[in-house]
């Protein structure tokens, strides 16, 4: 056991700021830091020490690690389930090790995510705290991460038609600041309503029926906006508002497989590993409640994700509605997504106008629920 810790751990979203409030109330002397934010020699680092087929959250990770650990980081974390990620923990601590660093490796995957082996983790790790403080910090931890969802949702809905470019963004900020200094619910608290006052403060022009996208697809690359190339501010630019369910709030406590295959309708029987299934069923949900088009993204090689796709193209077929599927990996070019993403924009907006024709010489109903057949997937 390292006599000072510095723990470290990899970056997905804004989530590296719970992580850090979370750390440092269990290990109070340590020192928490998230790895080094996100750059091109972030992923070539990972890519060079991966293996060649891995998915990128891999990638990304390792080379959140190795910055981290170039930083002094000690003590690292991974956690992760549902896929084959929840085995990529054993390969990247030995990519490290043979790579020459020293450092604990803090696995919380499969059964060591069990909270009694969690406990004893972080017991293990030097945490003194009696259990009663241990439940307080995580539960802290769970309620930052619900008020973060909950501003991130209603951002991506308005901040397309905000009146004053960043204002979204400056109250994002303040109440990240916020939970990252909060250290009990009553400071959370007080944080939150600054913020609902200050999100009631934002002017926006948004138009009674905007443009609508949803979001689906793996979570890394859903939640981590530099595996994406910031899809969603690219779409908000285009004044349409963005709606995605995925975040750690809905996958901590609004996941729920059986629901979730039976929202899927008649797109998907069986499950497909990991969040497929969330991806048709939010689709199938996004369909139903009449949006403009769907873009569905995965990392390159993501078995999940693919084995959902059939459904998907169904879904898209039966209910005429777009979906762009992108897939991402340290090759992709971000300049061949930003074309894509400005296409199917205009994609979308000229089918709303032809649309509106069509319903105006057909009457309304027209567009949606051609084929309420079971399509397969
Ligand atoms: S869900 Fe897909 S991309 Fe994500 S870790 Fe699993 S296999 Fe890889």
């Amino acid at each position: 056991m390292p006599e000072h810790l510095a723990i470290s751990f990899p970056h997905m979203g804004g989530y590296s700021i719970v992580f850090t409030q979370l750390m440092s109330h269990l290990f109070p002397t340590a020192r928490v830091f998230p790895a080094p934010p996100m750059t091109q020699k972030t992923v070539e680092l990972g890519s060079r020490h991966s293996p060649d087929f891995v998915c990128s959250p891999f990638k990304y990770n390792l080379g959140n690690y190795i910055e981290a650990l170039e930083q002094g980081a000690n003590v690292l974390f991974q956690t992760g389930m549902g896929c084959r990620y929840g085995y990529y923990g054993e390969l990247q601590e030995q990519i490290l090790r043979d790579l020459g660093y020293k450092f604990q490796f803090l696995c919380l995957s499969r059964e060591r995510a069990q909270p009694m082996a969690l406990c004893r983790s972080i017991r293990e790790l030097g945490c003194t705290l009696p259990l009663s403080q241990m439940l307080s910090a995580l539960l802290l931890a769970c309620e930052s991460i619900r008020a973060m969802d909950r501003y991130e949702y209603w951002m991506r809905e308005s901040m397309g038609f905000e009146v004053a470019p960043g204002s979204c963004e400056a109250v994002r900020e303040q109440l990240f600041e916020a939970i990252a200094r909060a250290d009990s619910l009553q400071d959370l608290q007080r944080a939150k309503s600054r913020c609902k006052q200050a999100t009631e403060a934002i002017r926006t022009n948004k138009p009674p029926n905007p443009l609508r996208v949803g979001i689906v697809g793996e979570l890394y690359t859903l939640m981590e906006p530099s595996s994406n190339f910031f899809v969603e501010q690219q779409l908000v630019r285009e004044s349409i508002s963005v709606s995605r369910a995925m975040g750690i709030w809905f996958l901590l406590f609004g996941k729920n497989h059986r629901q979730a295959l039976k929202n899927s309708g008649p797109y998907l029987w069986h499950t497909v590993g990991a969040n497929g299934v969330d991806s048709v069923s939010q689709s199938f949900a996004y369909a139903q409640r009449g949006y403009d088009g769907i873009i569905h993204m995965k990392s390159f090689g993501c078995i999940p994700e693919l084995n959902a796709t059939p459904a998907l193209m169904n879904l898209s077929r039966d209910w005429n509605i777009p979906i762009l599927h992108l897939s991402f990996d340290s090759h992709t070019s971000e300049t061949g997504v930003q074309t894509r993403l400005e296409a199917f924009a205009d994609m979308i907006r000229m089918k709303r106008e032809e649309d509106g024709v069509a319903n105006s010489q057909f009457g309304r109903g027209h567009r949606f629920g051609v084929h309420q057949g079971r399509s397969g997937g």
